[in-house]
């Protein structure tokens, strides 16, 4: 790796720290209470551990092939691996028990497989629901209308844990109309939070990336996924 990567990684981790440190105090919250993840597709090991010697202290893939191919060179005694792609059932049992939090789970079916791979390797695992903020045909998430129904089946599903909810919002051309998507899923999330469903728990908020995690910040989230800003525009070659 060039010595020009690393400074340009170097400088990128320091600046976003600063702005998820402004948001958070700008919202009313100390910067350890909001969570930095950067999501690593197409980044090489080599990066990504250089962030992780940064400070960086969550990573997150969305392809399970990708995940699996990096997955002995991560620096995973410093850092937490988790899954913030699109799932597919068959491929849950490849990733449980290697990854520390599923963020995308939107079906009883892919919960229900969660659950009986979890099983099956004597572990817990913990998941987000994502859902589908901007009910959009092309992206991937339960509707908001039908989250109570998904969240009262998984409650009752052996080793697994809904620790909060995921969002990609469509993609807006100002940071103001993405705020109405964000407010959204925050008003969504205090609801649920009320509720006080059995092993249910809503602890994490993960939504913000690049573009608009500072954003996403003042609306509530406590955790952002931001890729390209920290590693530069990915190379899908
Ligand atoms: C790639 C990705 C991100 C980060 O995207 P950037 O715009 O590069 O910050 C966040 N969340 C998910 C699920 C992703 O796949």
């Amino acid at each position: 790796m060039t010595e020009k990567l690393y400074n340009d990684i170097e400088y990128n981790y320091k600046l976003i720290e600063e702005r998820i440190t402004e948001a958070a105090i700008k919202s009313g919250r100390a910067r350890d209470e909001i969570t930095f993840l950067a999501a690593t597709k197409t980044v090489d090991a080599e990066r990504i551990n250089y962030a992780i010697s940064l400070g960086l202290k969550y990573i997150g893939e969305n392809k399970v092939q990708e995940l699996l191919s990096k997955y002995d060179d991560y620096d995973l005694e410093n850092a937490s691996l988790q899954f913030i792609g699109h799932l597919q059932s068959n491929k849950v049992r490849q990733i449980v028990g290697k990854v520390d939090l599923i963020q995308s789970v939107d079906s009883v079916k892919l919960a229900k497989e969660i659950s009986k791979q979890s099983l099956k390797n004597n572990v817990n695992s913990d998941v987000l629901v994502e859902v589908n903020i901007g009910e959009e045909e092309s992206k991937s998430g339960i509707k908001a209308e039908q989250l109570y129904e998904l969240l009262d089946e998984i409650k009752n599903f052996d080793n697994i844990s809904v620790k909060g909810l995921m969002c990609i919002p469509p993609i807006c051309d100002s940071p103001q109309k993405i705020l109405k998507f964000f407010d959204k899923m925050n008003n969504i999330f205090i609801d649920i939070s009320g509720k006080n469903i059995d092993n249910i728990s809503m602890d994490i908020l993960s939504m913000g990336m690049s573009a608009d995690y500072y954003e996403a910040i003042l609306s509530g989230a406590n955790m952002v996924r931001v890729g390209s800003s920290l590693f530069g525009a990915r190379d899908y070659k």
